[in-house]
This record gives structure tokens, sequence and C-alpha cells, in this order.
């Protein structure tokens, strides 16, 4: 049996330094409930750290481990993992890029937090940092650890693609656009027609504990889990997103 769900895929936490600091797994996951999100991911710049606490602490919600990455180009790519231990194996590949900084400004707006919220130890890269691997480059890493490629708000300016670029590179795969808040989906049309072949998702890109939902998609599925996520992407046996 198929059932929509409630899904915001882009949330960051305390770990991202443009993030508020009481951005903490508990405060997200509590929000959360109360926007009737079912399905979260947890979606920090460059990192995957602050996932962990939040398996701790999920009941009734399912999240999914996912890193923001920021490519040569400065564009942001979404980063969806089926697991954990994948999530780590690209977060690895990109940690190589980004030096250790420590003690810098940056550094001190960086926390890696247990489920109680309390400080585990500061990370010295600096995450908003771009990597050295370009957009193609990017989405493969993603791809090749099992995880799902989705260009991030497409509306931006800053860190968007086609602010950046001017289109949406052809031989780049990724699995979905994300659109932002600010762009409901009748405008979306307008806008972005000539991308139509590809899934279009909404989420917050919450950066504070209220703008959490802001923005959010409701997919049919038979389950609240990765593997459904990736079947509504691609429209399979009835999973799908429905715009609304
Ligand atoms: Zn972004
Ligand atoms: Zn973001």
């Amino acid at each position: 049996m198929l059932r929509p769900y409630r899904v915001d895929l882009h949330i960051h936490t305390c770990l991202s330094p443009c993030a508020d600091i009481d951005m903490t797994p508990k405060r997200i996951l509590s929000r959360a409930q109360e926007r009737d999100l079912q399905i979260i991911a947890v979606t920090d710049h460059n990192s995957v750290e602050n996932f962990p606490a939040f398996l701790d602490l999920a009941d009734g919600i399912t999240v999914l481990p996912g890193m923001e990455i920021n490519t040569a180009e400065e564009v942001h790519v979404l980063a969806l993992f089926p697991t954990y231990e994948q999530a780590l194996q690209a977060q690895k590949v990109v940690y190589d890029d980004l030096p250790v900084q420590k003690n810098s400004r940056m550094t001190f707006e960086q926390m890696v937090v247990n489920a109680q919220g309390q400080l585990v130890h500061f990370q010295d890269r600096h995450l908003i940092d771009p990597i050295k691997k370009d957009l193609k480059e990017t989405v493969e890493l993603i791809h090749y650890h099992g995880g799902l490629a989705i260009a991030s708000h497409i509306d931006r300016d800053l860190y968007g693609i086609i602010g950046t670029l001017g289109r949406i590179p052809e031989d780049v795969a990724f699995d979905a656009l994300e659109i932002s808040y600010q762009t409901p989906p009748e405008e979306a049309k307008k806008l972005f027609n000539i991308y139509r072949h590809l899934p279009w998702l909404w989420s917050s890109d919450a950066h504070q504990i209220s703008q959490i939902g802001r923005s959010s998609t409701a997919m049919l599925l038979k389950e609240p889990s990765f593997e459904e996520i990736t079947r509504a992407l691609k429209g399979e046996n009835g999973r799908k997103i429905v715009l609304d």
C-alpha cells in the first residue's frame, strides 16, 4: 500500500557555520514533528558528522544521512546516502580537499554534538569552502558511494547551478533538482520548463529552527526509506512526487 509522506531533504545543523547554534538534533526533530514531516535529511556543508546523534533520538521520523557539497565551481549539490557508512566514505574524499585549519574563527562555529546537544568537538576544516572536484566529478563521487545527487536551490543566484553556470550541463547526471521555498511550483513551471525531464523537489534549506518545513515535498511511498525515495524520483511502480 502506497501512502503520502511529507519530506524535507535539506536541513543544516549547528555543524554548518552559517546555521544557528540551537540547530541541535533534538530541537530539529521536535520541530520536524510539529511540521508533520515524516522523512528528513541532515545535510551540513561538506560533512555528515552530526548524523549519528539523530539516530539515537529519531522516533517516528526517518532521518537520512547527507551533505551539501560545494563543488570547485562553487555550486551546491545535495548528496543523500542509504547508510551512514556510505556517507562517511564520501565524506572522507571531500575532507581530503579541505585542509585542517586549527583555531580559525570558523572552527568555533562548527559544532559536532551528541544526542543531548552537547559539544563533542569542533570541526577544524572550513566546511563551506569548495572542494577540488568539479560538478561532474562530485556527482560521480556521490553515485559511486550509492547516493542520490540533487542540484541545490536551482532558483538561487548564489551557489545555485543556473545562477553560477547559466544552465544545467547535460553531461551531469543529477537524480533531481531542488527548488527553494521562494519559488512555488506554478512559477517554477514557467522558469524551469526546459528541465522538466528531471524530478523536482522542494525543501526548506533550514539554517534556523523556524525554517524547518517552510517548504517540503509530498511523496507517494510504500515506506519511509532511501530506497523508496529513489523509486519515487524514478516514478517506479506508482511511487511518485506529488506536487502541491
Ligand atoms: Zn546551498
Ligand atoms: Zn543548504
